[in-house]
């Protein structure tokens, strides 16, 4: 067996959620991964876990669902259901979600009745996912590979080496070899990452300006009272936790008025399962004004994203990550979020996170007026390149070098 599945299991427990002695686990699971949740929850009670509630999913019957279950099922739900998840959070347990899904596991379906089924089912778990997302729980979502993800990724390949591939790539994202302390290795890129970010925040930039060889030329200003946001986070009670493993980036919210130059794209973007290679935004005050892309029918594609509401056309997220971080290297597209979004420096147009002072307190005008963006939807977009430069103003006037050839600085 793989010795490198097990160190897998430990970092999960001790980065990514950081189970404490006493607390509750809550894992949630595909059944296919069984043996790596036996794992994890033995890596829970090692770690001094009260107790462990097992919540095993399976995509081919969530497929069947939404294909054949009654019409009626999609707008209601148990208040049980919900009221486990409450409770849970309530409790301060702490989420584990392993996701190994296959990317095109879901085609076929009628979308609608997966969005409605959230509508109804959203509201009831409130509490929940606010206490997720305002980081008063400790949570954690990472991947397995599959062989279906892996024949999407390497459609050329022999399904075992397809399979090889994936999981070796899995691996090196995770920085876990044969030899090597992943929690060790973690706990120092952790440290880098949060250091970073402090010093970012403390140069209180008025704005950033990207350049490269390609044609990005963009300056993008960050709202009064920004904070940069990334590596780990920390719960009140002081738990630190990884939200997203892997994770490479740091990123604040553009000031939504405030952006103006061009971007060029510098990996591949997909909408709707088509794949757009490349293509370039040029921006006034804010706003997307100019789409140029390597054909007519994806350049209207992405009109179309842009359109979708008022905010779309704004963006809501500038990241940093530096070029030669693993998944940049790499140089594939894995046709799942939690990694390709980590590819790269990216830009994201539609809604920010409210990564300003007060911000999780304001409500939607609040956000606006502060220079927050509001949209539904929320698309990253990756423009790093191996000669990018990037360059702090701050509000007295002094140039701060952020990223040199690419890679940080500092
Ligand atoms: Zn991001
Ligand atoms: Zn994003």
């Amino acid at each position: 067996m793989d010795l490198r599945l097990e160190k897998y299991a430990k970092l999960l427990i001790n980065i990514g959620i950081n189970v404490q002695p006493g607390q509750t686990f809550v894992l949630n699971c595909p059944v296919d991964c069984a043996e790596f949740a036996r794992m994890l929850v033995r890596e829970a009670y090692a770690a001094g876990a009260r107790e462990v509630v097992m919540r095993w999913s399976d995509q081919t019957i969530s497929r069947e669902t939404y294909l054949h279950a009654a019409d009626e099922i999609f707008d209601t739900f148990r208040p049980w259901q919900a009221d486990q998840l409450n409770t849970l959070a309530r409790e301060g347990a702490a989420f584990l979600s392993v996701d190994s899904s296959d990317p095109d596991g879901m085609t076929g379906v009628d979308h609608s009745r997966m969005t409605r089924q959230s509508r109804a089912f959203g509201p009831a778990i409130r509490e929940y996912r606010e206490k997720q997302m305002s980081d008063q729980v400790q949570w954690c979502v990472a991947a397995l590979p599959n062989r279906a993800w892996a024949r999407k990724m390497f459609p050329g390949l022999p399904e075992d080496e397809a399979l090889s591939r994936l999981t070796e790539a899995i691996y090196a994202t995770m920085r876990i070899t044969a030899e090597n302390d992943p929690v060790e290795k973690w706990r120092r890129h952790n440290d880098a990452l949060n250091t970073r970010k402090r010093l970012l925040t403390e140069y209180d930039f008025r704005s950033i300006h990207y350049i490269n060889s390609l044609g990005t030329d963009l300056t993008v200003e960050l709202p009064e009272g920004h904070y940069w946001e990334g590596g780990s986070a920390v719960t009140p009670g002081g738990v630190s936790f990884s939200a997203n493993m892997p994770t490479e980036e740091i990123f604040t919210a553009p000031k939504r008025d405030g952006v103006n130059g061009r971007a060029v794209s510098t990996k591949p973007f997909i909408i709707a399962g088509e794949m757009i290679p490349g293509f370039a935004f040029t921006f006034e005050k804010g706003r997307i004004v100019k789409v140029e892309a390597d054909s007519a029918r994806h350049r209207e594609l992405l009109e179309a994203e842009i359109s979708i509401d008022e905010g779309a056309a704004y963006l809501g997220e500038a990241a940093l990550v530096p070029y030669d971080s693993p998944i940049s290297r790499m140089d594939v597209l894995f046709y799942h979020t939690l990694f390709d979004e980590n590819a790269s420096c990216h830009l994201a147009f539609g809604a920010s996170y409210p990564t300003i002072r007060g911000g999780s307190g304001m409500n939607g005008e609040e956000r606006l007026r502060a220079g927050l963006n509001s949209s539904i939807t929320h698309e990253d977009f990756m423009i790093g390149s191996r000669d990018l430069s990037i360059i702090g103003l701050t509000k007295d006037g002094r140039e701060i070098e952020i990223f040199k050839e690419g890679n940080f600085a500092f």
